[in-house]
C-alpha cells in the first residue's frame, strides 16, 4: 500500500524541474489575472490598481490577460520574471495547475512546451502534487 510519505519521495526534479528557460513567458494571451494579482502587482511596481489593467493587460474570453511586448513576451519579461516575488497566481502554480484533475493529458500537453516538466511523470504524483498546491496557494 502506498502511503502520502511515498508520494512525496520523488525528488521534484524527477517531476519538474524549471529551466529558467521562459518558454512559458512567450505566446499569446496566457496569463490570466486575478483582482488580488492586479493589487500585488500594482503594489510592487508603484501604479495606481485602476491603471493597471489598461496598461499591462488585453483581454482574452472577456477576462484581463498580461500583455505582451512586440517580440510575443510577456510584458513583464526581461530575460528573468521581472515581477517574480508578485507573479500571477497563474504563474506561481505552474504546472500544478488544476484541470489536470479535470484531464491528465493536459500534462503531456503542456510538457511539451515546457522542458522542465517530466513527460513521464507518474500521474498520481502530479495530481498529489496539483491538489497539494492549490490549497496552498492564495489566489
Ligand atoms: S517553460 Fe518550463 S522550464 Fe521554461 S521557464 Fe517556464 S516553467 Fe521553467
Ligand atoms: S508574469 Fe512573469 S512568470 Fe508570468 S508570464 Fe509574465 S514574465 Fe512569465
Amino acid at each position: 500500500m502506498t502511503s502520502d510519505e511515498d508520494i512525496e519521495k520523488p525528488s521534484e526534479e524527477s517531476v519538474f524541474t524549471c529551466r529558467q528557460c521562459g518558454e512559458c513567458c512567450i505566446g499569446y494571451g496566457g496569463t490570466y489575472i486575478t483582482q488580488k494579482d492586479i493589487e500585488r502587482i500594482s503594489t510592487h511596481i508603484g501604479v495606481d490598481p485602476n491603471d493597471f489593467v489598461e496598461q499591462f493587460c488585453c483581454h482574452s474570453g472577456g477576462r484581463p490577460v498580461l500583455a505582451q511586448k512586440d517580440d510575443g513576451h510577456c510584458i513583464f519579461w526581461d530575460k528573468v520574471c521581472t515581477i517574480h516575488p508578485v507573479k500571477p497566481v497563474m504563474c506561481r502554480k505552474w504546472p500544478y495547475i488544476e484541470s489536470l484533475l479535470v484531464d491528465f493529458e493536459n500534462w503531456k500537453i503542456m510538457a511539451s512546451m515546457c522542458p522542465g516538466m517530466n513527460r513521464e511523470a507518474s500521474p498520481r504524483i502530479v495530481m498529489a502534487r496539483v491538489k497539494k498546491k492549490n490549497s496552498s496557494t492564495e489566489s
